[in-house]
């Protein structure tokens, strides 16, 4: 018989978590006006608000940990992870930042001026954020399919390249880099191939223009390409990833998702003339360019994640705890963004809370219902998120409206999926009484949804 499936490591250490009575949650969440940010983590039972600096650390992180070099300038900590970083994508300027916005803030301040549009797949919430309030457009390319949850794509994170042509033909000297988000967060964590990459690689050239990675994801990116692209089944993880960035000028990096870490980021680029025009904003915000706003200690430990973080055992097991999990809700036939993507399930609120109206944030009101069900904190990534238009001001009901369930990386185990997906369950079995959703009675100019205040209609 074939052994099953099992993880590829095993646990050295634990944290208690607690459960909570359903009086107290309906007391918290609104005193926390149904913003699951404004929530204790005390009062959360099984928490997926994100994959952001939720992983466990390895022994070999937290060894390195001890050896940390905290000198101000120049630390053996810098060059273990500069030396890493170079080896892992080829690119040999690295500036570190305290996290990935942090590098689009320092990036972003050199290359993005007023005016300007900035093509790509789907942007993230933060980096949309850094382009708008430069006063420039953040222009979303990705297939069109990626917005059929139900339809079933291998790489449902590809740029369009018809879209992005006329983008670049038509604002030429708008247009400073593009960008391409790997895995595409947006989109459910949904992968990009390799053929994609090439084709943006190809239009880029024939237009001059540089292309930056958004690479938070991009070690799941290259699991993805290996599982499901033709040519790279033999290759390793870091043959692919090595292949992937020998495609882009540059990278920003949240290293809280790929490498690891608890907090720590980067900029990776080949040009100099990147390196040379933002290094002195990580001074002016960050800090010296040897720490950008990390511990010594933190720089060893996330050089040891980026390099154990592009091995195959570690992504497998990531992954499949995923699959596992949008298998359970396969099973109550709970819709969510096909296939599963690569750290999170991307539930479609409109189609399970159909009586509530757009105008009322189904993914919200999804997310409260689940919270108040169990204690389990996901995120939406719908209307709310979306913002306002910078120039109309009104509400962007366009895209998507889901319920994230992020999966940090190596802290739960699948007893915990199987309660995540029956907490789900008796939501949706009671959907079709959920009638009313949530307004907002408070929300700040930029990134509304981290501190927006709601109540419930
Ligand atoms: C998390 C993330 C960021 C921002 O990184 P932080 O470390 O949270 O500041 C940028 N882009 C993508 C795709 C991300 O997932």
């Amino acid at each position: 018989m074939k052994l099953p499936f099992a993880e590829s490591w095993k646990i050295k250490m634990v944290e208690p978590i607690r459960k909570s009575t359903r009086q107290e949650r309906e007391q918290w969440l609104k005193a926390a006006h149904y913003n699951v940010f404004q929530l204790a983590s005390e009062h959360v039972y099984i928490d997926l608000i994100t994959d952001s600096g939720t992983g466990a650390m390895s022994d070999r992180q937290w060894a390195a940990l001890m050896l940390g070099d905290e000198s101000y300038a120049g630390a053996s900590s810098f060059f273990n992870f500069k030396n890493k970083i170079t080896e892992i994508t080829g690119f040999p300027y690295i500036i570190p930042t305290h996290q990935g916005r942090a590098a689009e803030n320092v990036l972003f301040s050199y290359l993005v001026k007023e005016g300007n549009i900035i093509p790509g797949n789907s942007h993230f919430d933060t980096t949309k954020g850094h382009i708008e309030v430069r006063k420039a457009i953040a222009c979303d390319c990705t297939i069109d399919e990626a917005k059929d949850t139900q339809l079933e794509l291998p790489f449902k994170g590809n740029v369009d390249p018809r879209k992005l042509e006329n983008v670049l033909a038509e604002n030429h000297d708008k247009i400073p880099f593009i960008i391409i988000t790997i895995t595409n967060n947006t989109a459910g964590g949904q992968p990009v191939s390799m053929r994609n990459l090439k084709e943006v690689r190809a239009i880029a050239d024939k237009y001059k223009k540089p292309v930056l990675f958004d690479a938070a994801r991009f070690a799941e990116n290259a699991y993805f390409i290996k599982m499901r692209e033709d040519g790279y089944k033999d290759k390793t993880i870091k043959e692919i990833t090595k292949e992937m960035f020998s495609l882009a000028d540059g990278m920003t990096m949240s290293a809280k998702k790929d490498a690891i870490v608890n907090m720590g980021g980067f900029i990776a680029t080949r040009l100099e003339e990147w390196y040379e025009g933002a290094k002195g904003y990580c001074i002016q915000y960050e800090g010296y360019l040897t720490y950008g706003g990390m511990n010594g200690r933190d720089m060893n430990a996330l050089a040891i994640g980026l390099d154990e973080n592009t091995e195959f055992e570690n992504l497998e097991t990531r992954i499949r705890q995923v699959e596992y999990l949008a298998g359970r809700l396969d099973e109550y036939k709970i819709p969510y963004q096909r296939p599963a993507g690569g750290h999170a399930i991307f539930v479609d609120a409109m189609k399970i809370l159909t009586h509530v109206p757009k105008e009322e944030f189904p993914a919200q009101t999804l997310t409260v219902e689940l919270y108040l069900e169990a204690g389990i904190r996901g995120c939406e990534i719908g209307f709310i998120l979306a913002d306002r238009d910078p120039v109309t001001r009104e509400n962007r009901f366009g895209g998507l409206d889901l319920l994230r369930l992020a999966i940090p990386r190596r802290v739960y185990t699948n007893n915990h999926m199987d309660v995540i997906a029956v907490a789900l369950k008796n939501v949706f079995d009671r959907r079709e009484a959920i009638t009313h959703g949530v307004k907002i009675t408070w929300e700040s100019p930029v990134m509304r949804h981290f501190t927006v205040q709601l109540e419930k209609i």
